[in-house]
């Protein structure tokens, strides 16, 4: 049984896929029904905190480059750019609604920092009390994921941010419709599951194998989110975030993407 519609404080991760086109040039109509849908959740009296990247890929887009950098100092020095990019996107699409947003730029040193948690989850009280939508991205510009310093990818940073702002529900939106038993670009047979009791081997093998790293946004790394979520007692979804009007469908309960139950 799915319980979605009585969760009240969510964390909503959106990935680069859903935000941009393969250009690196900003999705419009997505983000534009994206934020419209994100702003209704909003005014029905829920606590939306969100979890975007984008910032590489905006930054790229934005100076024309014809794929992401991959060496630090230019995947950093886009990463600044983008961000920039990214929050005025938000700040302007937002205001629409007359939705004020927040920027919370993070690392794992300061999550690792319980001094540093402790103001991050003030921050985070003191915003959604004032009924604003705080956005949070990796501080991509410090973070420096080929010394294995940091986080790197979103999926993890956005169950940690779930964790630490006690929400009710990671919702993690992506370019799949949730977790399969095989992978279904290359398998035309694979079944979607819709509930995932516990993290099995099972699951992870689904997933691509227990500890690998598919490159930002791979299936792994989605486990790896519902295993921290999980353990912090926070249910997860993942789901498409092509049609942002299913969002009005989860919320109803109805039977949208992979939904992986924490072990309470
Ligand atoms: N923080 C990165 C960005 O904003 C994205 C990391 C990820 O794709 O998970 O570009």
């Amino acid at each position: 049984m799915r319980n979605i519609s009585d969760k009240h404080r969510i964390v909503i991760k959106l990935g680069t896929s859903t935000l941009a086109h393969k250009t690196g040039k900003l999705n419009i109509r997505r983000m534009t029904n994206l934020v419209r849908v994100i702003s209704d959740l909003h005014n029905s009296g829920r606590e939306i905190i969100i979890v975007s990247s984008g910032a590489v890929g905006l930054g790229a887009g934005k100076l024309g480059l014809a794929e992401k950098p991959k060496d630090t100092r230019s995947k950093q020095a886009v990463a600044a750019i983008g961000q920039c990019e990214l929050m005025h996107i938000y700040d302007d699409m937002f205001a629409k609604y007359s939705i004020t947003v927040a920027q919370i730029l993070l690392t794992k040193t300061i999550i690792s920092n319980p001094d540093h948690c402790r103001n991050f989850e003030n921050t985070i009280e003191k915003l959604v009390s004032m009924d604003v939508i705080p956005i949070v991205n990796e501080n991509d510009t410090i973070a420096i994921d080929e010394l294995e310093l940091e986080i790197g990818e979103n999926d993890s940073l956005s169950a940690m941010v779930a964790e630490l702002s006690n929400a009710d529900l990671l919702l993690i939106l992506s370019d799949i419709d949730g977790l399969y038993d095989d992978d279904p670009r290359t398998n035309p047979h694979a079944k979607q599951i819709h509930f995932v009791k516990e993290i099995t081997p099972e699951i992870e093998q689904a997933a691509g194998g227990a500890g690998t790293k598919l490159g930002t946004g791979g299936m792994a790394t989605k486990i790896n989110a519902a295993k921290i979520a999980g353990e912090a007692g926070i249910d997860m979804i993942i789901m498409n975030g092509r049609d942002p009007e299913l969002l009005y469908d989860l919320f109803e309960d109805k039977e949208i993407g992979t939904y992986f139950r924490a072990n309470k």
